[in-house]
């Protein structure tokens, strides 16, 4: 098991376990989250019983890195190998407000969008919390400097692997973790209803975006075929009840495709769906894929798109076109690896 693995009361446990002081869980969380340190032997203020008692039990290593690729704008994108050779990817941006970073959640993902570089992939496995924690830390290191955004839109459904994704939250917002506001973290789903409610009640302050992308159930079911499932409607009901809960605002995503979904009549349908809710629009240009069938909208339709959504008073924006579309960027070095 990774050592990231273990939440705060995880590891206290552990050691009362094993005859060991409750404070040597601070001591190992500074060492692990502030220190950043790469192995057990570095952890200087613990004996070396405790240090052969961690090593025996817990792995700390849980990426190598296997290529990155830096592009003109500072996007670094970095493909993992985990323990059992799987690839994974994150990509960390610079934005004028600090450095974000993009995690992935899962190998592959089983969610089968038909845009998806990712989806195409059937899911191999769940990562666990300590390895999607761990891609911050490498990514951190690899860089040297601190990221303080993060967002949960790589590879995989997050609330598919709901345990692991509470239990890495827990651990990047944690004081003693790697202490980022919970404000400044971002989630994005496909829409699984159940998991939005239950998301509603986690009690932490963490952003939730919804990936839309139609406003009616014929376009969304072409494109996501979880919508078969999770019909519009019940996603809709899902973020008011969210909205009632928490009183915050929902981000929607809304990748803009050739005649698909980028009509100024749907633009229109999306106004009526989402008129009185607390939400914004993030319109995302979309990124071609070698596998899909799909075209990125012309760009004066976006900006036909993003007019009207204006005109009607429905908040907003129109991400322009930088080498590092984020979303886009996630999963593709991956899949262009395999
Ligand atoms: N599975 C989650 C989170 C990962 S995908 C979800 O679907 O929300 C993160 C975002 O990237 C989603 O909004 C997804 O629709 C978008 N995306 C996927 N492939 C894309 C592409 N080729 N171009 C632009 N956006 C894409
Ligand atoms: Fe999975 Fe999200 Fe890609 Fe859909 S868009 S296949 S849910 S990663």
């Amino acid at each position: 098991m990774l050592i990231y693995d273990l939440t705060h009361e995880e590891l206290v446990e552990f050691l009362l376990e094993n005859n060991q002081k409750k404070f040597r869980a601070d001591q190992i969380w500074n060492w692990l989250y502030k220190q950043k340190v790469s192995s057990f032997q570095e952890m200087t203020n613990l004996s070396e019983e405790l240090i052969l008692l961690l090593e025996s039990n817990f792995k700390i290593q849980a990426l190598e890195l296997v290529l990155k690729h830096m592009s003109q704008d500072g996007t670094l994108k970095c493909l993992y190998s985990l323990h059992d050779g799987h690839l994974i990817e994150s990509v960390l941006m610079r934005q004028h407000y600090g450095n974000s970073i993009c995690v992935t959640t899962q190998v592959g993902c089983n969610i089968g969008c038909s845009f998806c570089a990712s989806g195409l992939l059937k899911k191999k496995r769940d990562l666990t919390a300590g390895e999607i924690i761990a891609q911050v830390i490498e990514t951190e290191k690899l860089l040297n400097e601190r990221i303080s955004y993060i967002v949960v839109m790589g590879i995989g459904e997050p609330f598919d692997n709901y345990e692991q994704l509470m239990k890495f939250l827990a651990t990047i917002n944690h004081p003693k973790g790697l202490a980022i506001g919970a404000r400044h973290i971002t989630v994005s789903t496909s829409g699984i209803v159940p998991k939005i409610k239950e998301y509603a009640h986690m009690g932490l302050q963490v952003n939730l975006a919804i990936s839309l992308h139609a406003p009616n159930n014929e376009i969304r079911t072409r494109l996501m075929k979880i919508n078969q499932r999770y019909p519009i409607e019940e996603v809709i009901g899902a973020i008011k009840y969210y909205l009632s809960v928490t009183k915050r605002r929902v981000t929607i995503e809304y990748i803009l495709i050739d005649e698909v979904n980028d009509q100024p009549e749907t633009a229109l349908e999306l106004v009526k769906v989402l008129r009185g809710l607390n939400v914004y629009v993030n319109l995302i240009p979309y990124n071609e894929v070698l596998e899909a069938p799909y075209k990125r909208a012309q760009t004066q339709t976006m900006e036909n798109f993003y007019d009207i959504l204006k005109k009607n008073n429905i908040q907003v924006t129109l991400r322009k076109e930088q080498g590092h579309d984020i979303n886009a960027a996630c999963g593709q070095l991956r899949s262009q690896h395999l």
